[in-house]
């Protein structure tokens, strides 16, 4: 028996906060907070969690996928991006193993919501996800409260 092929891949994403727009992050709507702009839900936990996984197959990474070349997928959710992530994978062979995805910003806060979050992209991807949550401390755009950042990294393994 041969052991199964493993493959790593990175992500990060950052968009603007627009106020008043509705907040939505790592696949969970943050009611109070402000979210961000941008061309999809502006969910950057998810959009990392697209790139690492995209990364990890060698099938490019989310502009490619949803990019502004692609209108139809214009103002789509997080989980719908997800979803096709994960389409895209296993029509490829791959089977994600885990992943994780740590959320950089003021707002929203991650911690307390922290299960709820690692459930619903759990459930997303088939795989555990870990989902945390970060601050710089007040330094750079995150810390002015400007924007939120995410960065993440997955595992998958061939099935063929
Ligand atoms: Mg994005």
């Amino acid at each position: 028996m041969t052991a199964p092929e493993l493959r790593v891949g990175i992500g990060s994403d950052v968009h603007p906060i627009e106020v008043g727009r509705p907040c939505w992050m790592a696949g969970l709507r943050f009611d109070g907070d402000d979210g961000c702009s941008g061309h999809s839900d502006g969910d950057v936990a998810a959009h990392a969690l697209c790139d690492a996984l995209l990364s990890a197959a060698g099938l490019g990474d989310v502009g490619a996928v949803f990019g502004t070349g692609r209108p139809e997928w214009a103002g789509v959710s997080g989980a719908a991006m997800l979803q096709e992530v994960r389409r895209l994978l296993e029509a490829e062979g791959f089977a994600t193993v885990n992943a994780a995805v740590q959320v950089i910003g003021n707002r929203p806060k991650i911690g307390p919501r922290r299960a709820e979050a690692q459930q619903v992209l759990g459930e997303l991807l088939g795989a555990p996800v870990s989902v945390s949550g970060t601050t710089s401390d007040g330094l750079g755009l995150t810390g002015r409260g400007e924007g939120i950042a995410a960065i993440a990294t997955a595992l998958l393994r061939s099935c063929r």
